[in-house]
């Protein structure tokens, strides 16, 4: 057992997990207390009536072929979302443990830590250097309540990259100190590998990957924690039994085949290209200031006027994210790049408003 469990919460590392029904499915289900017919009109493969396998061993393969790592390394969830509750509710003690974000960032993770009873200690990016992690403010965060660490890069919602270099520096100041959550959500848009081909080296290296963003499946609600094997038993000690539905599974199994994935490289391409068009034609549209560069499927865009910026879109039927409440973004919209159409109505809507303030 690797040491990174120590940091776990004892009541956790002690608890007897719920004994959910035995996968054997070449016997005929009498233990479940299931229906033994199919409902009216269910054409589904596994048959609804049936509780879903626990981390389906096919979907887990599949995860980690696409992502490169063991099945051992892979805890399927619902999003990422579940996984970073299920981390923050492992590893953080109510009342005395912490976890560090670098807002602005993805909102999860502090909620977690609030639903958890975990503090959250905030050690903003530094804005004026194009939203660079604050290495040596992280680490002086990290007083021993602090168990989890979150980096999101991509981060939501500036979309730049986390130096890589800074995040090594986290993960060797903080080996028997607390996980680095390195959160990939948008990692297929950027141009840099991911994080998982260190998790070998790295116990307390945690990537979070979804199926949400590139591969266009995030009503499937499947998500992959990456990380040791003894973390990856941990969290499946506590995930819900049956936490996967079994047409979310089917459908990621289907819709990641060989086919379906070169289709899904070909969309990226597209976004990236619409992603540069985009920032390009805003550039020269009056009332917007500043257009971050992006790594992800979105660009964070400083305007004059926020409010005439939203109302302009909103006429052509478009919404965007309103993120003036975030740490130093109070003049920021977030824009998702769409199809070419979509970001043509939204460069024309703008074009055509009075946006500038
Ligand atoms: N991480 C980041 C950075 C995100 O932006 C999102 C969704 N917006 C998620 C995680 C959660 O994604 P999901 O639960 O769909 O995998």
């Amino acid at each position: 057992m690797s040491r990174v469990l120590e940091l776990a919460r004892p009541e956790i590392r002690a608890l007897q997990p719920y004994n959910h029904a035995a996968w054997e499915p070449h016997l005929e289900r009498l233990h479940a207390n299931e229906m033994p017919w199919r409902a009216q009109g269910d054409n589904s493969v596994a048959g609804l009536n049936r509780y879903p396998e626990p981390q389906p061993a096919e979907l887990i393969e599949c995860l980690a072929a696409l992502y490169g790592v063991e099945p051992a390394q892979v805890l399927a969830g619902r999003g990422s979302d579940e996984a970073i509750d299920l981390l923050v509710r492992a590893f953080c003690r109510a009342g005395q443990d912490s976890v560090v974000v670098c807002p602005p960032t993805f909102g999860m993770y502090a909620v977690a830590a609030g639903i958890q009873g975990a503090a959250v200690k905030r050690v903003p990016l530094r804005r004026d250097a194009g939203f660079a992690l604050d290495r040596e403010g992280v680490l002086a965060a990290c007083t021993p309540d602090v168990k989890l660490v979150f980096v999101c890069s991509p981060n939501n919602p500036t979309g730049n990259l986390v130096e890589r270099a800074d995040v090594e520096a986290l993960l060797g100041a903080l080996s028997d100190r607390a996980l680095v959550v390195v959160d990939e959500a948008y990692v297929e848009f950027a141009d840099q590998p991911s994080f998982s081909e260190h998790l070998a080296d790295h116990p307390n290296l945690v990537v979070l990957r979804t199926l949400s963003k590139a591969y266009a499946l995030a009503g499937a609600r499947v998500g992959a924690l990456l990380a040791h094997p003894d973390i990856v038993g941990l969290l499946r000690r506590i995930i819900p039994p049956y936490a996967l539905p079994s047409p979310s599974v089917e459908s990621a199994l289907a819709l990641l085949g060989a086919p379906q994935r070169a289709f899904a490289a070909a969309r990226i391409e597209t976004i990236l290209a619409e992603r540069a068009r985009v920032a390009a034609a805003l550039r020269t549209t009056p009332g917007i200031k500043r257009i971050w560069p992006s790594d992800a499927n979105f660009l964070l865009v400083e305007c004059d006027d926020v409010a005439a910026v939203l109302e302009a879109a909103r006429s052509a039927n478009l919404i965007l994210r309103d993120v003036r409440r975030q740490t130093g973004l109070e003049h920021c919209v977030r824009i998702s790049i769409g199809t070419p159409e979509q970001n043509d109505r939204l460069l024309g809507a703008l074009a055509g408003a009075e946006v500038a303030g």
